[in-house]
């Protein structure tokens, strides 16, 4: 808890906590946490995209890994403990290890990645998606608020990007990965459980819609007379959020909307708004986007608006595996907790990891489901739980059992 305190002391935020990739808070981070992982037995080094990477040998040097992590960037106001928690506990656990002087016969590599949240550059999962050798170089040019390109960034911080190919692990270098990560929902909470075990990071869809209609007068166009983008928007956000509560697994929001010209006394004539989709199953995700799609088009058709639907984004289900989660589940019935089996709604590192071994995560409770909030919060009973649960993940951690 004190070193997730430590670390959110660097924000370029005053009062909160925002701490962007490749930033001087960043920067400082880094080598708080390089410090403690070398306190923890470990060889660390900043890999070439600007993760944090640990090692703790194995019985022999050499040995492929067991891969634990979480990211050390945050987004805008943030909480303490929405990445940082996982980078944390993982070191802590290391540091038992390295205490007990138990070697085991893989070696446990600890990732701080760089960039999760994509808050700077406007891409997410930059650092797990090098280490996982699935780093899209187009994305260099990809530039900050302030036009600087995430080359000139990289270029600034000290690092190459022609060397980021570097940062990719090889096959049979990770055995499996596994993340400690906040449950950022209220599932756990209102069930009394400190614990829980991820059986999925959810898919998305992300769109953006335009409306077409037609501005006017708001004093002297009769009502049915008007094609108003605005009204036929608010029936189109309604048949989202139907849409949404149709399958208990499914959600559906709205997060994003923008009216034009935007005046007290004029019909709105042009709307622009996004929808974002998530579900732990493809079908169920692909035919809900489906009907979100028909449904506002017959909208437009009705009230005679121009509709325009676009697919910005989209990732499948990342689902974790059947034999990490066993293990995982065996790890929290040891802490004396009943195992309790849950998606995760938000988007993880194990995203991109996926790519190179199988994934696991670990949830722990946080308070009201609150997190991307300064009022996120856990109880250090709860961190400890989990710390102790992930340890003993490790230390029974058997391959493909
Ligand atoms: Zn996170």
């Amino acid at each position: 808890m004190e070193r997730c305190d430590a670390l959110a002391r660097h924000s370029e935020l005053a009062g909160g906590l925002t701490r962007v990739f490749l930033s001087p808070e960043n920067r400082a981070v880094n080598e708080l946490v390089l410090g403690w992982m070398r306190e923890a037995g470990m060889a660390a080094r900043l890999d070439p995209i600007g993760n944090v990477a640990g090692r703790y040998e194995g019985e022999r040097p050499g040995l492929p890994c067991l891969m634990l992590g979480s990211h050390l960037d945050t987004v805008r106001n943030a909480g303490k403990y929405d990445g940082m928690l996982g980078v944390v506990t993982a070191i802590e656990c290391v540091d038992a290890l390295h205490k007990g002087k138990k070697k085991l016969p893989f070696a446990v590599e600890v990732f701080g990645f760089g960039d999760e949240e994509g808050v700077r550059f406007g891409t997410t999962l930059l650092g797990s998606r090098a280490v996982s050798n699935r780093f899209d170089f187009e994305t260099l040019k990809a530039k900050d608020a302030k036009g600087i390109s995430l080359e000139e960034a990289l270029l600034d911080f000290g690092l190459d990007p022609k060397l980021i190919p570097q940062a990719a692990k090889k096959n049979g270098d990770v055995f499996a990965y596994a993340e400690l990560h906040i449950e950022q929902g209220p599932v756990l909470e209102a069930e009394g459980l400190a614990l829980g075990v991820v059986t999925a990071i959810n898919g998305f869809s992300r769109l953006s819609v335009a409306l077409g209609g037609f501005a006017g007068h708001a004093g002297t166009v009769p009502m049915n007379l008007r094609r108003d983008a605005l009204t036929a928007a608010a029936e189109c956000v309604l048949a989202v959020e139907r849409i949404g509560r149709g399958q208990p697994e499914l959600v559906a929001t709205v997060g994003k909307i923008e009216a034009l010209p935007g005046a007290i006394n004029v019909i709105p004539g042009n709307v622009t708004f996004t929808i974002d989709v998530r579900a732990p199953r493809d079908d169920l995700r692909e035919k809900a986007v489906a009907s979100i799609v028909s449904e506002i088009e017959g909208i437009g058709k009705k009230r005679t608006i121009g509709t325009k639907v676009e697919k910005l984004q989209s990732q499948g289900v990342a689902a974790c595996a059947g034999w990490l989660m066993n293990q995982m589940d065996r790890a929290v019935a040891a802490q004396g907790q009943r195992v309790r089996r849950l998606p995760s709604g938000a988007g993880h590192d194990g995203m991109a990891v996926r790519a190179i071994a199988d994934i696991a995560m670990l949830f722990v409770r946080c308070k009201d489901g609150i997190s991307h909030n300064p009022a996120e919060s856990i109880a250090a009973e709860d961190a400890d739980a989990g710390a102790k649960a992930l340890l003993h993940f490790i230390e029974n951690f058997a391959i493909g059992k």
